[in-house]
């Protein structure tokens, strides 16, 4: 079966890119919570751990720096993604639960310019 990698705008896959190598997320939470963020999957929080362990990103979202040797085939322990193609989504395929949720949790954290004048 091949690994699909799950960033957003790429379509790699094993079958079709099987230079590349595919890493599962991780499943500690926190390590897991900064790779769903920086791939922009925070909607695969919603899944069960055993599902998102099932989800793999390709070694293209990886600086030469997150290695650990020489090849591209192994991690480091600490590694993140952090090369992401900024996509735009199109409204049709945001199916995305958690982006309304976000964008209504920006709106709170910047409340409208409350113009107080005194005079
Ligand atoms: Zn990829």
């Amino acid at each position: 079966m091949a690994n699909y990698c799950c960033v957003r705008g790429c379509n790699n896959n094993s079958q079709k890119n099987h230079k590349l190598s595919y890493f599962s997320i991780p499943m500690d939470s926190i390590r897991q919570l900064q790779w769903l963020e920086n791939i922009e999957r925070l909607d695969l929080m919603v899944l069960e751990q055993i599902k998102v362990k099932n989800r793999w990103v390709c070694s293209e979202h990886f600086e030469s720096r997150m290695f650990a040797g020489l090849g591209r085939n192994k991690l480091k322990k600490n590694a993140i993604p952090t090369i992401i193609k900024k996509v735009h989504l199109d409204s049709s395929t945001s199916k995305v639960p958690t982006a309304s949720r976000i964008s209504g949790y920006i709106s709170i954290l910047t409340p409208p310019l409350v113009t107080s004048e005194r005079r």
